[in-house]
């Protein structure tokens, strides 16, 4: 496959904080590569050095099979030269142009035909549903309207890669649904490498190809979003992701079972150290209102529906598991509940470094 953007042992820092820290990572042609992390990981500060907007203090970065930034080498393009299309949270229009002029500003240097300009403004406002807006200013528009004008920007420019940060964080919540449903289809039609910054993982568990998650300005897991999901490499990442949060319970292994101290879950412990983590999601966990064979009795806490889906918290001594079922659920607040542990579904994790276990065979 072919490699649209190569990063080897960025580094980058701002005084005393390492922003950036010996980050290596190969983005296919074609991806849809999400950086994820809490704020402040360093997502920003990675897009900026891809870009060009950050000069780096170690390593290299390829686009396609042009090196446009090394550090032992001395090599830095400008952002010009790097053929990158551009959009940021705060989407910088400028304020004495139109929409139309904002948008054919970058298509003048590329010296296309008024008809080609026209054609491409016409389309790419189509995509973000804002046809007929080419004379307004920005001033004479919302935040969401000028994001969204932003990106149609982006899109009219046609890039060789995009570079997206937050773009749609200034939209309302159904907006932006619409408009995550509106860039997947962009992306599946267009195949154009996208980067995407956000901290929202829901967006990218939504859109992304390929996921990377940062903590600290360090990668901690890259893989399709149901692989990062499914097996998170770390805790970490298992509690970033995932709504209502994933279950992380204690517990100290005992031939092939896991003691939790209220009870024991048999699994396949091969491999794990002494004391470790169980991961389970929320809703991996099997409910029922009468006793069933390997079930386990708890009290329901607390039972929260939100129409499709209801959050229940189930209770036993000092234990709280988050349950999640389909629709409304018929239990309610005290009853009697037993749980079922499916092995398949749980992952293991080493309490003292944080790391899955991978099951030896
Ligand atoms: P957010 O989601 O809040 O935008 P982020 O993951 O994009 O966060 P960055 O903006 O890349 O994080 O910041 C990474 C670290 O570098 C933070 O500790 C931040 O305070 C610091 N930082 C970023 N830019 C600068 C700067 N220009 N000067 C000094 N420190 C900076």
């Amino acid at each position: 496959m072919e490699t649209a953007i190569t990063i080897n042992n960025l580094t980058k820092n701002f005084g005393d904080v390492v922003a950036v820290d010996d980050f290596s990572l190969s983005i296919n042609a074609g991806a849809f590569l999400t950086l994820l992390g809490p704020s402040g990981c360093g997502k920003t500060t990675l897009l900026r050095c891809i870009a060009g907007l950050e000069d780096p203090d170690g390593g290299e970065i390829y686009i396609g099979d042009k090196l446009v930034f090394s550090h032992s080498r001395g090599v830095s393009l400008p952002p010009g030269q790097r053929n990158l299309g551009l959009v940021f949270q705060n989407y910088a229009l400028w304020p004495h142009m139109t929409v139309y002029k904002n948008m054919t500003f970058a298509l003048e240097v590329q010296k296309l035909s008024k008809e080609e300009m026209d054609r491409r403004v016409k389309e790419s406002l189509a995509e973000v549903q804002m046809d007929g807006y080419e004379d307004r200013y920005p001033r004479e528009m919302s935040g969401g309207q000028q994001q969204r004008i932003a990106l149609a920007r982006m899109l009219a420019y046609r890039p060789q890669v995009f570079l997206m940060d937050e773009p749609l964080s200034n939209l309302d919540a159904r907006l932006r649904m619409d408009m995550r449903a509106e860039l997947k289809h962009l992306h599946h039609v267009a195949k154009a490498t996208t980067v995407y910054v956000t901290h929202d993982q829901v967006e990218a568990l939504t859109m992304s190809t390929a996921i990377a998650v940062m903590k600290e300005g360090v990668l901690q897991q890259l893989g399709s979003p149901d692989a990062i999901y499914r097996y998170p490499a770390n805790l970490f990442v298992a509690d970033f992701i995932g709504n209502p949060k994933v279950n992380l319970l204690e517990g100290v292994v005992k031939g092939s079972s896991v003691d939790l101290g209220a009870f024991q879950i048999d699994m396949d412990t091969s491999g794990a150290p002494k004391r470790v983590v169980i991961a389970v999601r929320p809703e991996d966990v099997l409910i029922s209102s009468e006793p069933i064979p390997g079930s386990v009795e708890f009290t329901a806490y607390s039972v929260l529906p939100s129409g499709a889906d209801s959050t229940i918290v189930a209770q036993l001594g000092e234990l709280e598991i988050t349950v999640r079922v389909m629709g409304i659920s018929t239990i309610n607040m005290d009853d009697k509940i037993w749980l079922v542990f499916d092995p398949q579904t749980l992952n293991l994790y080493d309490q003292e470094s944080g790391e899955r276990i991978v099951a030896i065979d």
